[in-house]
C-alpha cells in the first residue's frame, strides 16, 4: 500500500501542469485533518514520504492531487479506514437530501414526460437516491462495489446490477452522484457509462464544486473535506475539463435544465450552476 504518482492529467493527458498547492503529509496541518476526519485508522505511516500536492492542468484545467491511493491503498480506504457505520449514519442524518432528490426524480420525468423508462444508478452507495426514485415510480437498477452496501440495498429490495457490460444500451438515464471525482482515470467512468446509455439517453453527474476553490487555496489553506479532500477527492472538475470529456465521447452539454421543467426557480438554478457547476446533464447524441 502506497500512494503513486500521476505525470499526466487524467482528462486530456497533457503533462503541463502548475502546482497551486504542495504540504508534506508529515505537516500538522493535513496530519491533524486525516487523524480527525478518519479517527486514527489512516495508516500515516505510508504517507509520510509524500506531499500531498494539487496541480491544475494547464491545458483543461483540470485540478488533480498528484499522489493518489495505489489500488492496495484505495480499496484498503474505502473498506475498511471509512466506517460502513459512520457513513451509514452520516447518511441517515442529512435530512434536506430527500429534496434534492425529489428535484432530481422530477427532472428525469419531465425530460422523459412520464414515459416508461430504465434508469441506473452508478456508485449508489446505501442506495438512498434508488429507493426514492423507485418509490416515485422509477425503474432503477444500481451499481455499487462495497458489498456492505449492496447488502444493505438488497434488503431494501433494490435491484443491484454486478456487471455493466452486460445492459448495453439498455438505460435511458444514468444517475451518479459524488462519484467521479474519487475515481482516478475519468475515461474509465465514460467508457462504462456510455455504451449502457441508449442513443438520446441522458446522463447526470453531480460533483464538488471548485467555483472559488483556487482562491481559497491561495490564503492560508488547510486541508479539508472540500473539493480536493486529501486522497478521496483525487480529481476536481470544472467546465473546461469536463467540456473536454464531453467532447472526446461525442455527447451534449445541456446547460439549461429548466427547458424541461420551465419556472424561474429553475432558470435561476440553471444560472447558478453556470458558475458554481456542481452537476452536468448530458445527452448521448
Ligand atoms: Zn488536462
Amino acid at each position: 500500500m502506497k500512494l503513486i504518482e500521476r505525470t499526466n492529467c487524467p482528462v486530456c493527458l497533457s503533462k503541463k501542469y502548475k502546482t497551486l498547492y504542495n504540504i508534506s503529509y508529515n505537516d500538522e496541518k493535513i496530519l491533524a485533518f486525516l487523524n480527525e476526519y478518519y479517527k486514527k485508522r489512516m495508516p500515516i505511516n505510508l504517507l509520510k514520504n509524500f506531499d500531498y500536492q494539487l496541480v491544475e492542468c494547464l491545458e483543461c484545467k483540470l485540478i488533480f492531487q498528484k499522489y493518489i491511493p495505489d489500488d492496495e491503498l484505495s480499496n484498503e480506504l474505502y473498506d475498511k479506514i471509512i466506517s460502513s457505520e459512520e457513513s451509514l449514519k452520516k447518511k441517515l442524518e442529512k435530512k434536506d437530501l430527500n429534496l434534492k432528490y425529489d428535484n432530481e426524480i422530477s427532472l428525469i420525468k419531465n425530460i422523459f414526460k412520464n414515459k416508461k423508462i430504465k434508469v441506473l444508478e452508478f456508485g449508489s452507495g446505501w442506495g438512498f437516491w434508488a429507493s426514492r426514485a423507485i418509490e416515485n415510480g422509477l425503474d432503477v437498477d444500481a451499481f455499487e462495489l462495497s458489498d456492505t452496501r449492496i447488502n444493505y440495498m438488497k434488503e431494501k429490495g433494490i435491484n443491484v446490477i454486478d456487471d455493466l457490460t452486460k445492459n448495453q444500451n439498455q438505460y435511458d438515464f444514468i444517475y451518479s452522484d459524488q462519484t467521479i471525482e474519487h475515481i482516478s482515470d475519468p475515461h474509465q467512468i465514460f467508457r462504462t457509462f456510455i455504451p449502457n446509455l441508449k442513443k438520446g439517453g441522458f446522463v447526470l453527474l453531480n460533483y464538488p464544486s471548485t467555483f472559488n476553490f483556487k482562491k481559497k487555496l491561495s490564503k492560508n489553506y488547510s486541508p479539508q473535506k472540500d473539493a480536493a479532500h486529501p486522497l478521496e477527492h483525487i480529481n476536481s472538475f470544472n467546465r473546461s475539463s469536463l467540456n473536454y470529456l464531453v467532447k472526446e465521447y461525442g455527447l451534449e452539454m445541456i446547460n439549461f435544465k429548466f427547458r424541461f421543467k420551465p419556472s424561474l426557480r429553475n432558470l435561476l438554478k440553471d444560472i447558478k450552476n453556470l458558475f458554481y457547476f456542481d452537476n452536468i446533464l448530458i445527452k448521448k447524441k
